[in-house]
């Protein structure tokens, strides 16, 4: 598969903090990539880099073979990424509906975001149920949906989304997995998921990277790393 982004030798860090030190991962176009590791090994740093969040020190990201490194975040969006950061709230005080229409905020075609909205409200029937109401009122997973579908009226073409299992019962995590494997499946979108839940991040991802410590432990297939004892055991809790 052709690969959409490539993240090379990227350091990046906080103050005297080093988070990352020479990362290299690749997202292949139409896939869905996994990034895992504990808590702090630096996943959410690769993100909130690639997004122009945080800057690299080192290195270079390229998405679609352009060099986006430096690049201010809302620039990163008009390319066609977007984040869906770890446990960032919906706005409260809005409807479903205004929520939504803010992921579109960089578009001004009426007609096309409101076919996307549609298609949002078909993926996440809920959303059409409560869409005059505050977002606020939504329950957890709900908001995740909320969170996952404003993300998509940018219409990315890589979609990052941070933790989306995080506070989900087990059938909600299910549930939203499974929508997002039909999101990449029907609107051929790419994914990198960064996931503490492997077991399920591994159920979807056709290929997936481990981070320890910011830097990358271990890389391959679900199986080649599932069938890894000595990776099994220490990263995957098998
Ligand atoms: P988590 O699942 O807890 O979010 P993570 O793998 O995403 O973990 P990061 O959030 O990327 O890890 O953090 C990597 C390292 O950078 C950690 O040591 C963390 O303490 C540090 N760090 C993260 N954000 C900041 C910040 N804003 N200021 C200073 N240090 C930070």
């Amino acid at each position: 598969m052709a690969e959409l982004l490539s993240f090379a030798n990227v350091s990046a860090g906080y103050g005297r903090i080093e988070a990352l030190s020479e990362v290299s991962l690749s997202v292949a176009a139409g896939g869905i990539t996994a990034l895992l590791g504990a808590n702090g090994a630096g996943k959410t740093t690769v993100l909130n880099t690639i997004c122009g969040l945080v800057a690299a020190r080192k290195g270079e990201i390229r998405f679609d073979g352009k060099r986006i490194d430096g690049l201010a975040s809302e620039r990163v969006v008009s390319l066609g990424i977007s984040q869906v950061p770890e446990g960032r709230e919906v706005f409260h005080q809005m409807s479903v509906q205004e929520n939504l229409l803010l992921g579109a905020h960089q578009r001004n075609e009426a007609d096309g975001i409101a076919r996307d909205i549609e298609v949002m409200c078909g993926y996440f029937p809920i959303l059409k149920q409560r869409y005059r109401q505050m977002a606020g009122t939504l329950s957890g997973g709900e908001q995740q949906m909320l969170l996952i579908a404003r993300a998509l009226m940018a219409r990315p073409r890589l979609l990052l989304l941070d933790e989306p299992s995080l506070g989900l019962s087990p059938l909600l995590v299910q549930q939203v997995f499974e929508t997002i494997v039909r999101l990449h499946r029907e609107e051929e979108l790419t994914l990198l998921i960064v996931e503490q839940n492997a077991a399920i991040a591994l159920e979807v991802a056709q290929y997936a990277y481990i981070l320890e410590n910011g830097e990358v432990a271990a890389h391959g297939t679900p199986d080649d790393l599932s069938a890894n004892d000595a990776v099994a055991s220490a990263y995957l809790g098998m």
